[in-house]
């Protein structure tokens, strides 16, 4: 999503033309906001489709595309609409291509090798390998983690 188009001059004056009108029934003319009828001043184009979320922007806007409005019309649809609207096409957007959270996926390993820790791992290690020989373990060390048969008793 990039920057939104703007009506060019030409099609601004167009639909400025479109909404403008002689004196009428009600003896009022003037230029009318084309949402709530009401004679304005000051008046806003109002881009009928949200261009943010126009994918191809290459063409320049229409007078179709746009509707002359008052300032309080556009103000308060842009609040409930526009705003809210874009912001979700945002999000979904960020979403999608994954932008929305930083990617914590872990990228998988082979598990490491067990590896004895403690000096009592590596006792056992050597028990259970067969050691004849403890080297420089300690006997007492080795006391301690070997059950005695008079305590089961
Ligand atoms: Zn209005």
């Amino acid at each position: 999503m990039n920057d939104r188009r703007e009506f060019k001059k030409a099609v601004k004056v167009e639909i400025i033309k479109r909404a403008t009108r002689p004196i009428g029934d009600d003896g009022l003319s003037g230029t009318f906001c084309e949402e709530c009828g009401s004679l304005v001043r000051a008046w806003e184009i109002h881009h009928l489709r949200e261009d943010a979320l126009e994918v191809d922007k290459s063409k320049p806007l229409t007078a179709e595309e746009g509707a002359l409005w008052c300032k309080p019309c556009h103000r308060e649809y842009t609040r409930t609409h526009s705003v809210p609207v874009v912001a979700a096409a945002k999000r979904q957007e960020a979403a999608h291509l994954g932008a929305e959270k930083p990617n914590k996926a872990k990228i998988a390993r082979p598990p490491k090798p067990e590896r004895p820790t403690g000096k009592v791992d590596q006792i056992r290690a050597l028990r259970e390998a067969k050691f004849e020989s403890l080297g420089e373990v300690s006997s007492r060390v080795l006391a301690k983690i070997t059950p005695r048969k008079d305590a089961a008793e």
